[in-house]
């Protein structure tokens, strides 16, 4: 059987146009995926059933007892943490906002190990973004800016890029410039027309600089402004200017230096300036399948994005506080619930450490670094392949993922709304 148009779970790029050929339940071929998306699909070795760690010792469990052991960890814990949810989707982080509700515990997602300062400026200045369609079909010129693509959304190039036909562009590859800005020569550099090398914690500057020259104070530009000589600042500008409708990609290369939040927000305010002389657009190359959806989810359901603290019975947000590397290393909750993610794999070494001495309860379908921190894990469905679900592309869009195989394991939306129905027949005071 092949199954077409199925949605690759991996990057926020969502890319739907895969055809998997699925034999006897088994994924055999996939068509269109790019090598993460295709290691995806293809699987790896997945937990058969719940486990329990007892003495060191691993115990095969049910899924009613696994199910009840997590809710019965989450109700007697004074300050739970809900981490993860990237993983999975809209309908799983849903029911997530109504169990830390219900328990006034602390949920929070892996925006607020990437792209959280991103989502800080948004909220200061706004975001003059669009889909990835427009892009396609009207930018003659696309900045990648502290990111690369080659290697963290590879399609991102083919479908939409570098390598894309253009509706209202002639010919797309002749015509649309690719600029990358970055502080090494990247794989992404190598195909741009055009690469500025900045020094390390140099973004601020150079974003400062391009501003003043497209405001026209070109004479206060000194020589060298963190690495990038004046005229290239100018040429760069003037592109920028040129351009009918330009967009920019940023990546953690911008996000997480020097800066962080108000490098997002001066690179706003460049395309703010920008949008003075013509049409440009700026938006966060989004790492994780659904993180985009966790953000949009929490949102609308508490009118925050992430680190949502309900210890007060209302939702309370407060970045740096209520975040998930915050509350780890102050050592403060006492019991956690991992969903979508592996926090083990990317934390610091202070909240491992705090993780270790605490019930902990994971929903992953694969053994990962943070099952040696567990008590409990719960194989699971695997989102967008053997579970269908809703989940927001990087710029966005909501789309409804495809199952492309049937297996017996339970979605994380069922897992969970078991959890959660548990919980209910006792409500916390
Ligand atoms: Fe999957 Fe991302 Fe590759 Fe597209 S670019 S196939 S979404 S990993």
């Amino acid at each position: 059987m092949i199954v077409k148009d199925a949605v690759c779970p991996f990057c926020g790029c969502l890319c739907d146009d895969i055809e998997v050929e699925v034999e006897g339940n088994r994924v055999v071929a996939v068509t269109n995926a790019c090598e993460l998306g295709m290691t995806k699909f293809m699987g790896e070795k997945r937990l058969k059933n719940p486990i329990l760690r007892v003495e060191n010792e691993w115990k095969d469990i049910t899924y009613d007892e696994a199910i009840r052991y997590a809710a019965d960890m989450l109700l007697s814990a004074e300050r739970p943490l809900l981490y993860g949810w990237s993983g999975t989707h809209g309908e799983a982080q849903c029911v997530g906002v109504h169990m830390a509700e219900l328990i006034h515990g602390v949920i929070d997602n892996t925006s607020s190990v990437c792209h959280g300062p991103s989502i800080l400026a948004i909220q200061e200045v706004g975001h003059p973004g669009c889909t990835l369609g427009v892009v396609k079909n009207r930018a003659d010129l696309v900045i990648y800016w502290g990111s690369n693509p080659i290697d963290a959304h590879p399609r991102h190039l083919s479908r939409y890029t570098r390598y894309a036909e253009g509706f209202f562009l002639e010919n797309a590859f002749r015509d649309r410039k690719v600029i990358v800005v970055d502080v090494r020569k990247t794989e992404t550099a190598n195909i741009a027309d055009e690469f500025v090398q900045i020094k390390p914690g140099g973004d601020y500057a150079v974003l400062s600089a391009l501003r003043a020259i497209v405001q026209g104070k070109t004479d206060t530009i000194p020589r060298t402004v963190a690495g990038v000589t004046r005229e290239q600042l100018i040429r760069v500008a003037n592109l920028c200017k040129s351009a009918k409708f330009g967009a920019v990609y940023f990546g953690l290369g911008l996000t997480m230096t020097q800066g962080k939040y108000k490098n997002i927000r001066n690179a706003i305010e460049f395309i703010s300036e920008l949008n003075r002389h013509t049409k440009f657009t700026i938006s966060a190359m989004r790492g994780h399948y659904n993180v985009y959806g966790s953000n949009e989810v929490n949102t609308w359901m508490t009118g925050y994005p992430f680190g949502i603290d309900f210890s007060r019975g209302i939702a309370f947000y407060n970045p740096g506080e209520t975040t998930a590397v915050d509350i780890l290393a102050r050592k403060e909750c006492d019991a956690a619930l991992i969903v979508g993610s592996d926090p083990a794999a990317h934390f610091p070494r202070k909240c491992l450490e705090h993780l270790a001495e605490i019930p902990v309860v994971q929903l992953d379908p694969y053994p990962n670094a943070t099952t040696a921190f567990c008590n409990v894990q719960i194989p699971v469905a695997v989102t967008g392949i053997d579970a269908e679900g809703t989940a927001y592309r990087m710029d966005g869009v909501p789309i409804r993922t495809r199952r492309v195989l049937s297996t017996d394991y339970l979605s994380d939306e069922e897992v969970l709304s078991r959890m959660y129905a548990l919980m209910q027949e006792e409500p916390r005071p």
